[in-house]
């Protein structure tokens, strides 16, 4: 029989948990070695064996080749693998590995097959990534229900949602990485309105800076430097790391490690010990990193320090008392402390896999989208659909048109970032639409759909309405991007700014002159008739003047600009002068007069069509 429980899996970078709803509350599952937590790390060894967690773990130092650990961090990217015995695995393969074990120490725990499972993602996730873990899920024999963001399962875990509006700050140090993250919660909603972080910071580090203060001192000592020494490495490691958990409790620990080397004059013995005091000063550097992602958060959130109701935290980490005095110091509240920081997520996961058994009512999940999306319009420039931090699941649309004349195609490029400019951002994928029937250009109306659905998977189409040609893509696969990247992409974003909105303004500039032009031969044809030829060669000298602007590079925005309205205001008057004459020849008729016709026809077109070009691609 199969159970119909939903495992709840925080698939971390570091450490993995898993829980399921048990009697109405959630549960962690122990694993097959009894601990809590299972060491996101897989291991090959050297008789083929393939170790998954802490037996991994144990021989990281000894076997670095084999060892595999840290994977998350690939999630999304289709050009990383990692090679064993001529063997390429994918992130998403060697994911599957750590989950596959999970799936079976749950099975032996509650005695029944589980198929089902919600894994936790970090809120920066972007699809790419999301889709990884999924795919990652699948691969290891789950149905995957849902991907939720950890940050959002931590609050559900707190059970922090009762019916009052709340904001609350989840701070989550994990191993390897460091995340903000802020959600207003309140009538069975969590929000994620805004994420940060920093993707290269998190326990290891505070481990290592035992490492080299014990390999400096003990260098100095007996001029032997144990980094070089694999098996002294791992040993050292190790002991770092209890020392470090251990100063989170006490004020003084001791490091003991004989026989760690040997001399010409005998074995040699580390004793060493460490002050929490010490242990702080020589990591006052990292905690320093933690302060501007939260600020950075907190702006993007659009609230001050003491707009924040609830301090979550999460991840092994955040049980160091400095963590703790920071974020105090920085928010002014006390963070709770009443849930497991490295079981919170894989709890929150748990019940949000019970609410989709239907075993948990009343809550609902909103998350955001870490960048912005959209497409590539003329000129390069990059157009939103979708802001960044928007709630998902969401949708929006657009009507988009050509822009040469008899264009039967477009090609639709589809971004994430926040650059004013496509290329600058990070291109996620792109088809082609064909069929569009030939029209003169900005005629077409092509309506571009963004859907992201509950799992931040996104699905982008786009339809000619004359035609109803359709075309679409759901984005999958291709290189992901880390947290870094997203930071990346942000910060740049922020320094190009103002000259980006200078690139964009010209850029705009230049498609309405073009568009000017266009339009001007389209009405001077049609209207050919109904004009006089003193108009006619005013609108062409002025057609001139634009197109003599848009020849010069160099050319500013107001040049531009100038020279369009000019156009523009000669082509009203083909407006007046062909109503004039159709009224004068329907009155001979006996009609009526549809005022404006010809000219508004023209017009409002350009001004409805929201004259922007899907891409430059034509097909005549
Ligand atoms: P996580 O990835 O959330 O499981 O966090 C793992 C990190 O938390 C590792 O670097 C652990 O060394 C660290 N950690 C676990 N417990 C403690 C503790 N009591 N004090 C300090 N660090 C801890």
């Amino acid at each position: 029989m199969t159970s119909e429980k939903i495992l709840g899996i925080d698939l971390g970078t570091t450490n993995s948990a898993f829980a399921v709803m048990e009697r109405n509350e959630p549960e962690i599952i122990v694993n097959g070695e009894g601990d809590r937590t299972t060491p996101s790390v897989v291991a090959f060894t050297e008789d083929g064996e393939r170790l998954v967690g802490n037996p991994a773990k144990n021989q990281a130092v000894q076997n670095p080749d084999r060892t595999i650990a840290s994977i998350k961090r690939y999630m999304g990217d289709d050009d990383y693998t990692v090679t064993v015995d001529d063997t390429e695995y994918t992130p998403q393969q060697i994911s599957a590995m750590i989950l596959q074990k999970i799936k079976r120490d749950a099975e032996e725990y509650l005695g029944d097959d589980v198929d089902k499972a919600v894994i936790t993602v970090p809120a920066y996730f972007n699809d790419r990534q999301r889709q990884a873990t999924k795919d990652a899920g699948e691969i290891a024999g789950f149905d995957v229900k849902r991907i939720i963001n950890e940050p959002t399962a931590a609050s559900m875990a707190y059970g922090l949602d009762d019916d009052s509006e709340q904001t609350v700050l989840v701070l989550d140090l994990g191993g390897g990485t460091f995340d903000v993250s802020i959600l207003d919660l309140g009538g069975g909603i969590y929000e994620v309105v805004a994420t940060n972080g920093d993707n290269d910071l998190g326990g290891d580090d505070w481990d290592h800076a035992i490492i080299d203060w014990l390999a400096d001192g003990f260098e100095s000592q007996h001029g032997v430097d144990l980094l070089e020494d694999r098996q002294a490495l791992q040993r050292l490691k190790d002991a770092a790391e209890e020392a470090k958990i251990e100063l989170s409790s006490r004020k003084e620990t001791t490091i003991n490690l004989p026989f760690i080397t040997a001399t010409d004059s005998g074995p040699v013995h580390l004793e060493e010990s460490l002050s929490r005091a010490k242990f702080e000063s020589l990591t006052s550097d990292l905690i320093g990193r933690t302060v501007d992602p939260t600020e950075q958060a907190l702006a993007d959130a659009g609230y001050t320090a003491d707009e924040i109701d609830e301090v979550i935290l999460v991840g092994g980490s955040t049980r160091m008392p400095q963590v703790q005095a920071q974020v105090e110091e920085l928010v002014s509240r006390d963070p709770r402390k009443n849930v497991n920081p490295d079981e919170a997520v894989a709890l929150g996961a748990a019940i949000q896999g019970g609410v989709l058994a239907g075993d948990v009512d009343d809550i609902v999940l909103l998350d955001v989208t870490p960048l912005s999306l959209g497409i590539e319009v003329k000129g390069g420039l990059f157009e939103r659909l979708i802001d960044r931090n928007t709630t998902i699941p969401t949708e929006e649309s657009k009507v988009f048109t050509t822009a040469a004349a008899g264009q039967t195609s477009v090609q639709v490029r589809v971004f994430q970032g926040e650059r004013e400019i496509a290329a600058e951002n990070e291109l996620l994928g792109e088809f082609m639409l064909s069929g569009i029937p030939p029209a003169p250009a900005g005629t077409p109306q092509i309506e571009v759909s963004f859907n992201i659905d509950e799992n931040g998977i996104v699905n982008v189409s786009a339809e000619e309405e004359s035609s109803g040609t359709a075309e679409e893509i759901t984005i999958e696969g291709g290189a992901g991007l880390s947290e870094d990247e997203i930071e990346r992409m942000q910060q740049e974003a922020e320094e190009h700014a103002e000259e980006d909105e200078q690139r964009r303004q010209l850029i705009e500039a230049r498609n309405a002159a073009e568009s000017a032009v266009q339009r001007a031969e389209t009405l001077l044809e049609e209207n050919d008739e109904l004009i006089d030829d003193d108009l006619a060669s005013d609108i062409d000298a002025a057609v001139e003047d634009v197109e003599s602007v848009l020849e010069d590079e160099d050319a500013t925005a107001d040049e531009l600009e100038a020279a369009t309205q000019d156009l523009s205001e000669a082509l009203q008057e083909i407006g007046k002068q062909a109503y004039q004459q159709q009224a004068a020849q329907a009155g001979a008729e006996g009609m009526g007069a549809d005022p404006g016709a010809a000219g508004a026809a023209g017009d409002s077109e350009y001004v409805d069509a929201d004259f922007e070009d899907v891409d430059d691609a034509t097909d005549e």
